[in-house]
């Protein structure tokens, strides 16, 4: 049965070039989900971008002299071609500092505030004197008030471990430039999510199939829920839609509940360029979708917790009751699928100590299913999990290789020299078989484990296929049977058509890799579609690149294809490069070694 799905994927930040730490998190595991989706038959809308806004974009811009535009769309670009590198999947990757994205979450800060869960207050708030701008907490410094450690920040002290305010500080300053932050009552937004607790609990004891953490840490910040803030005093953001804020230069609407509103708004942007203002609707308000987040563990909370309050506001589904927003009545998230983090020497990677390897950098050297077999089958799914070279040269060259590469190439060798095509098989053994027979079966299987996002155990469990059909020739031995013709011929349309379920059965992991494997059995045409950069514009702003694909027009299907025998196969080349072993010891000399 075909479902609409929605893949939400968590929005990059552009402050820099993604790590391959981020890509675990977010990328490699939405793609996979999203490609398996679509090869099941589902109406599949994968959508995401880059989020813009914020004072850390700001605060980068004025260290490279550049405006925050500029910033955003220096990183923008670098991260779109880093993401269409990996061969990510998107329906449509844009950017939050687009008209339409400003309309959107206009729409819906008025939708929450007609409902009456958004209200203004006045907060006691740290301003920078040069600049005007708020200083998030973070970016203040001072003397700890309970131990007088001097490094204290304005959220928390690292010392004592004890939870700040910024206004306790003794002695505080920027981390930014150095100034005394000035403390003034500012009127500012706030999303009243305890009106909205009742309706999240009961919504979040109906969601038993989540993930054990998940819940419970969702549960447990419910006990505890607190107005939050949704302006600052800041020039770079989206201006609130109120007569009286509109126009104010340093109002805009914080970060975090603009990009969260980016699942709603790039999928509305999403319908517009496909030429139907509302498909949209398809995927958001039609009670039978469902939708998937996906993240790293830092951002559960906006997804399992603040995300649906913003969405039960919007629906009048609080304390405070209400009507459905200009949106209708939209779907909360079936699922929130989190990761968990790749370290490096058991450390996250850090941009600042050097600790990191860039996506881009990493693309250039290895290409992109190298680096997606290695995060589905040993990336940090359910434990943070530590990336090293010599892991990485061990699963490209033993695995990759040898398993799966060594076995495409060796059938498709001995046909191509022996029979010039496909073979035609007669009588099978018992053998024979068993091996199409669990080879069929796998389809239900790892299917089964993709659409509950068990991606380990998914791309496991077609890795196995793959050494059963490497015995098999092994035992089998058809470069023996120079004397038994019609035997060899069966064997090896047996290894064959193993080799087609297994590459159908890796294609949402290995895309790129699954091409050629159709190619080098005589296959034409794509199989598995891949992303591409197209330029766009919107009435009354700049142009700017997105994410895009025609996916539907791909072969690939999720089920056992029988092969074509007589079909003519070319000699085949290898389908994966093996590493120098010495990389393991040393990396590839501009990365850190762990
Ligand atoms: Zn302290």
């Amino acid at each position: 049965m075909t479902s609409s799905i929605l893949t939400a994927v968590a929005w990059p930040y552009a402050n820099g070039p993604r790590h391959i730490g981020h890509v675990s998190g977010f990328g490699v595991p939405s793609d996979v989900f999203s490609r398996y989706m679509r090869m099941a038959g589902n109406d599949v809308l994968m959508v995401s971008g880059t989020d813009e806004h914020g004072t850390p974009i700001s605060v980068q811009a004025d260290s490279e002299g550049v405006t925050a535009r500029e910033l955003a769309d220096k990183y923008n670009r670098v991260i779109v071609e880093d993401l269409a590198g990996l061969g990510l999947s998107y329906d449509l990757f844009t950017r939050t500092t687009t008209r339409n994205h400003y309309r959107v979450v206009q729409d819906m800060f008025l939708s929450l505030y007609r409902n009456g869960y958004v209200f203004s207050k006045p907060q006691m708030s740290a301003i920078s004197p040069s600049t005007g701008r708020t200083l998030p907490d973070r970016y203040i410094e001072g003397t700890c008030p309970h131990c007088g450690y001097d490094g204290a920040r304005g959220d928390q002290c690292d010392n004592c471990g004890n939870q700040l305010d910024p206004i306790e500080l003794k002695n505080p300053r920027s981390k930014i430039n150095g100034e005394t932050p000035q403390f003034v009552e500012s009127e500012q937004f706030f999303l009243d999510l305890p009106a909205v607790a009742g309706s999240l609990g009961t919504w979040l004891s109906t969601r038993t199939d989540w993930r054990p953490n998940v819940l419970k840490f969702s549960a447990n910040l419910l006990e505890d829920l607190k107005p939050r803030a949704i302006t600052r005093d800041l020039d770079w953001g989206v201006p609130i839609p109120l007569d009286g804020w509109r126009d104010q230069p340093m109002k805009r609407i914080y970060v975090w509940f603009d990009a969260v509103i980016g699942y709603l708004s790039a999928s509305v942007e999403w319908a517009r360029r496909s030429g139907d203002p509302d498909a949209w609707q398809k995927w958001w308000t039609d009670p039978g979708a469902e939708s998937y987040y996906f993240m790293g563990k830092d951002n559960i909370v906006f997804h399992s917790v603040i995300w649906p309050a913003m969405l039960l506001g919007h629906n009048g589904a609080g304390d405070r009751g209400g009507e459905p927003g200009v949106f209708g009545t939209l779907n909360l998230p079936t699922e929130v699928v989190s990761s968990e983090y790749l370290t490096m020497s058991g450390a996250k990677f850090s941009t600042s100590r050097r600790q990191v390897i860039y996506v881009g950098d990493f693309l250039k050297e290895f290409g992109p299913d190298a680096l997606r077999y290695f995060i589905a089958v040993a990336g940090p799914e359910n434990q943070d999990t530590d990336f090293t070279w010599e892991e990485f040269v061990r699963r490209t060259n033993f695995e990759l290789a040898n398993e799966w590469g060594n076995l495409v190439n060796r059938s498709v060798s001995m046909a191509h020299k022996n029979v010039g095509a496909i073979p035609t098989p007669s009588t099978l053994t018992d053998a024979d078989a068993a091996l199409l027979a669990s080879s069929k079966a796998a389809f239900d299987e790892v299917g089964s484990l993709l659409r509950r996002a068990r991606f380990k155990q998914a791309i496991g469990e077609a890795m196995r296929m793959a050494g059963l059909a490497n015995k098999y020739i092994s035992a089998a031995e058809p470069w023996k049977l120079k004397d038994d013709v019609a035997r060899r011929d069966t064997v090896l349309h047996t290894a064959l058509q193993v080799v087609s379920d297994v590459n159908t059965l890796l294609t949402p992991f290995l895309p790129h890799a699954a091409q050629k494997v159709h190619e080098a059995l005589g296959g034409s045409g794509v199989w598995s579609a891949q992303p591409e950069i197209r330029t766009v514009s919107e009435e009354g702003g700049p142009d700017y690149p997105v994410l895009t694909g025609d996916y539907a027009g791909q072969q690939a299907v999720w089920a056992s294809r029988p092969i074509e025998p007589g079909r003519p196969l070319a000699k085949p080349t290898p389908l994966f490069t093996k590493l120098d072993e010495s990389l393991g010891q040393t990396g590839p000399g501009w990365a850190p070694i762990a």
